[in-house]
């Protein structure tokens, strides 16, 4: 069977089980950890624009809380499964602790395509998911974020059901708000920079110089835009750009071997990260198939748009330059494609780590929101580095005292961690 079909639930047990032997944890601890302590799977009705009722399906996952509130995304996506939910909130559970934040791992969906429904029925569906799980949410719970597909916008209608439900104002319920109704400075950007400041520390760790380099990434969203725009800022070059073309049901990669202009191509992509791809022609651009992106003669492959693209079957097709991964997206890399990648001496930028600006800044979201006090932009940007460098050097001293990869260091450190909370609780 191919990795392509390779089931996300499944690839994080695969890396936790691995972890687990080398911690040389006892059965119970395994077991506890390796499946989220609560699920919850619901139905939503919705009235449509045209009066008919559709039922949407909804999802809230929360793996692990013995570091804290529970904390995760939540995705729209129509290929949504409980099996990728349970997996990405079994990262944030790593994630949160590889950083050090004091929260624990959930995450959410919806099984929706917001590319076919109105702003009204998207924000029935938020409405809806709050009013189907708001009893197990909350500051001290479980506290919601973006994801893929939804943004800023889908957290405050969110937020306001929530409200209105409780009867008062409760702005810890939600990060990723608005600014100026309880949103961080940065925090649009976060995620993104995080992988450039992941990205800069890598390429000391190796001696590179950034205007050396460069890139091609997968996807052009949330996370990958601002992670374009920073790199470049650095002095490196992004020479091909891949993304999904609602339209024609396929993904494109974009190339400009001379490096691609930022706000040129943000100017042709649409709110979903898609880009136009006949004013790409029009605009200089190459138009390859959409696993291009993958085969380009680059010194860094930053991943950005979902999981299971690097697996065993086009691995091979990484070109010998490439000398950095930076996972930008969660769960990128299969187990067997992780193998040659670390057979072949390339660094790769875990996602646990590499993408951890978001929620790093979701935690100053909810700092801020505590003092009511709101930071500069500055301030957020700095602190956000200050917490990416010190986790990507606390990786780095494991990797290199106990001779592992980057993504087993990160998982040795956040899974001790993890534990240790269990344990102190007097759970295990
Ligand atoms: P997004 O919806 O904003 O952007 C996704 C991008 O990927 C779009 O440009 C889309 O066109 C592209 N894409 C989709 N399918 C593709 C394919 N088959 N080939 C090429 N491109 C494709 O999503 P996002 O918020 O940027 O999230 C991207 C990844 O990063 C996800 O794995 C998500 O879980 C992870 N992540 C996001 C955040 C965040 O703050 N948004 C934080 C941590 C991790």
């Amino acid at each position: 069977m191919s990795d392509r079909s390779f089931n996300p639930f499944r690839m994080a047990q695969v890396q936790f089980d691995k972890i687990a032997e080398m911690l040389e944890l006892d059965e119970a601890t395994r077991d506890f950890l390796r499946n989220p302590v609560r699920e919850y799977q619901f139905s939503i009705p919705v009235r449509m624009d045209d009066g008919s009722v559709k039922i949407f399906r909804g999802f809230r996952i929360q793996h692990n809380d013995a570091r804290g509130p529970a904390k995760g995304g939540i995705r729209f996506h129509p290929q949504e499964t409980i099996d990728t939910i349970r997996a990405l909130a079994m990262w944030m559970t790593w994630k949160c602790a590889v950083v050090n934040v004091p929260l624990g791992g959930s995450n959410g969906g919806v099984v929706c395509d917001p590319h076919n429904l109105s702003m009204r029925e998207q924000e029935q569906i938020c409405r809806g998911w709050v009013r189907q799980i708001s009893r197990d949410l909350g500051p001290q719970v479980d506290v919601p974020a973006p994801d893929v597909m939804t943004t800023s916008q889908h957290m405050l209608w969110m937020l306001d059901e929530f409200e209105s439900i409780r009867g008062q104002k409760i702005p810890g319920f939600i990060t990723g708000k608005p600014v100026g109704l309880g949103g961080s400075l940065g925090r649009k950007e976060a995620t993104g920079f995080g992988v450039v400041f992941a990205l800069r520390e890598a390429m000391k760790e190796l001696g590179i110089r950034p205007e050396s380099t460069r890139a091609s990434v997968q996807g052009f969203g949330n996370v990958a835009q601002p992670a374009v725009s920073l790199f470049q800022q650095m002095g490196g070059r992004v020479i091909s750009v891949a993304s999904w073309d609602q339209k024609d049901q396929t993904a494109y990669c974009f190339r400009k071997q001379s490096g691609v202009d930022f706000e040129n191509l943000l100017s042709m992509a649409d709110r979903f990260g898609g880009i136009q791809k006949n004013l790409a022609v029009e605009r200089g651009y190459e138009v390859l198939p959409g696993e291009a992106w993958i085969e380009q003669d680059v010194e860094i492959l930053i991943p950005a748009a979902l999981e299971n693209q690097i697996t065993s079957d086009n691995v091979g097709k990484i070109n010998k330059n490439v000398k950095i991964i930076a996972e930008g997206a969660n769960g990128p890399v299969t187990p067997e494609a992780d193998e040659v990648i670390a057979g072949r001496g390339i660094f790769l930028i875990p996602d646990l780590l590499a993408n951890a600006g978001g929620v790093i800044c979701s935690y100053f979201e909810q700092v801020q929101g505590n003092m009511n006090y709101y930071w500069e932009k500055d301030e957020v940007m700095g602190k956000l580095d200050v917490k990416m460098t010190s986790a990507f050097n606390e990786i780095v001293q494991v990797a290199k005292k106990k001779t592992l990869h980057m993504r087993d260091a990160a998982y040795c450190i956040a899974v001790a961690r993890v534990v240790q909370a269990c344990k102190d609780r007097g759970w295990l």
